[in-house]
């Protein structure tokens, strides 16, 4: 895909704009809009950044909660706009303290977002599109239909609903447990690039959520044409999901690799701005039995990263209802990843996370659905 049908792509799938009760939803709102909507009120430009601070660094929902405004200029604002938050439709916590919420959009759409907390820290998971073009095989979202790209506000709005649910405002507070996010749920993030930027400069102002740009993670299957522009524009870690090192089965497991092929992918990533040893691309590899788990892939591996600044993730194969693979014996990633440690490139092995409410893509959203359906229905992914 060119540049071009990227922006197609975007605008086939953009979301429509939202307005409840004919208001706007602040949520999303950057500062030029801001100041542009203020002005249109008639309202002084400097109050801006005084209304920033309360909903993106205080997590105020009600504009007659902002005590350094006076009673007429919240009411104006108030008649024309609203601080939206989605609506949990169901959320699950995991024995290892992960959790995982489907979040509904205004127009009914539903998204997921997980947290993984650690000891002092924890990074959020949000979705960037309902559902995914990619079609991976191992994925469970790649089984349901896009149906449409998430705009900057459901992005932010994502984040914040978990500060809510958390209560970790305000922005200043200290030891979060929301500290960290990956953009690594629902969707592909580079085919929403927009959107997806739109809402990451928010979330990164270090007035309002401030989280910084070393706090976040974007992870792609690899839209080579976007990925420089990531770098340069928003400067957030790369994630990529590699999963193979041959085009002929990174083709059969992963489609958009007929696209972007594996050569083009590496040139993209050696170029990717700032890299250093201490800032380096994270490659995703799905431990799949049998298909990508032998030692001559970790060897193939090895070769075809090196001379970049990486590091390689492990991830168990998380399997789902009728998935067609199986997760690598644990013996196998244990030698994988002592092989690619050797190396040189640290590999974590991802522990699995909140398993016992399948935390993985797509997994929360698909059970729901499948709920949802009337016993006589064929479920759509079947
Ligand atoms: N579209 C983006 C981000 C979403 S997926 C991307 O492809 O990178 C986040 C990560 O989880 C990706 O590396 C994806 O390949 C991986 N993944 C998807 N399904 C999985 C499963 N069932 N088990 C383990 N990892 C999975």
């Amino acid at each position: 895909m060119s540049k071009a049908s990227i922006e197609g792509h975007a605008a086939r799938f953009a979301p429509a704009p939202t307005l409840i009760d004919g208001k706007r939803n602040f949520v999303g709102m950057d500062m030029a809009e801001i100041k542009e909507a203020l002005k249109a009120l008639d309202i002084e430009p400097f109050r801006a950044k005084q209304i920033w601070s309360w909903v993106y660094c205080h997590g105020v929902k009600d504009f007659s909660k902002m005590s350094n405004l006076s009673k007429p200029v919240r009411e104006k604002i108030g008649q024309h706009f609203f601080i939206g938050r989605p609506t949990v439709s169901a959320a699950q916590k995991s024995s290892d303290g992960t959790s995982k919420w489907l979040m509904k959009m205004f127009d009914g759409q539903e998204i997921e977002c997980v947290h993984i907390p650690e000891e002092d820290r924890g990074a959020l998971c949000v979705s960037s599109q309902v559902g995914c073009t990619n079609s991976c095989r191992f994925c469970h979202t790649g089984t349901q239909r896009l149906v449409r790209n998430l705009d900057a506000s459901e992005i932010v709005m994502q984040v914040m609903q978990v500060r809510d649910e958390l209560n970790e405002w305000p922005s200043t507070k200290e030891q979060r447990l929301l500290s960290n996010i990956v953009v690594m749920g629902m969707g592909e993030p580079l085919y929403n690039y927009d959107n997806v930027a739109k809402a990451l400069k928010i979330i990164m102002d270090s007035e309002g959520i401030a989280i910084g740009k070393r706090r976040i993670t974007l992870s792609t299957a690899g839209v080579v044409p976007m990925i420089k522009r990531c770098g340069e524009e928003l400067g957030v870690n790369l994630a990529i999901s590699l999963h193979a090192v041959t085009d002929e089965l990174r083709s059969k497991i992963m489609p958009i690799n007929k696209m972007y092929p594996i050569k083009e992918l590496i040139k993209a990533c050696k170029e990717y701005p700032g890299l250093s040893n201490a800032r380096r691309i994270t490659f995703e590899y799905v431990m799949l039995k049998g298909v990508n788990d032998s030692m001559a892939d970790a060897r193939a591996l090895v070769r075809l990263l090196s001379g970049i600044h990486s590091k390689i993730n492990l991830l168990p194969y998380n399997p789902w209802p009728g998935s067609p693979f199986e997760c690598s014996d644990e013996e196998t990633i244990q030698k994988f990843g002592d092989f690619v440690n050797a190396a040189g490139y640290a590999s974590p092995v991802r522990t699995p996370r909140g398993r016992d409410i399948m935390a993985a893509c797509g997994q929360l959203k698909s059970e729901s659905q499948r709920e949802k359906k009337k016993p006589h229905e064929k479920p759509e992914n079947a």
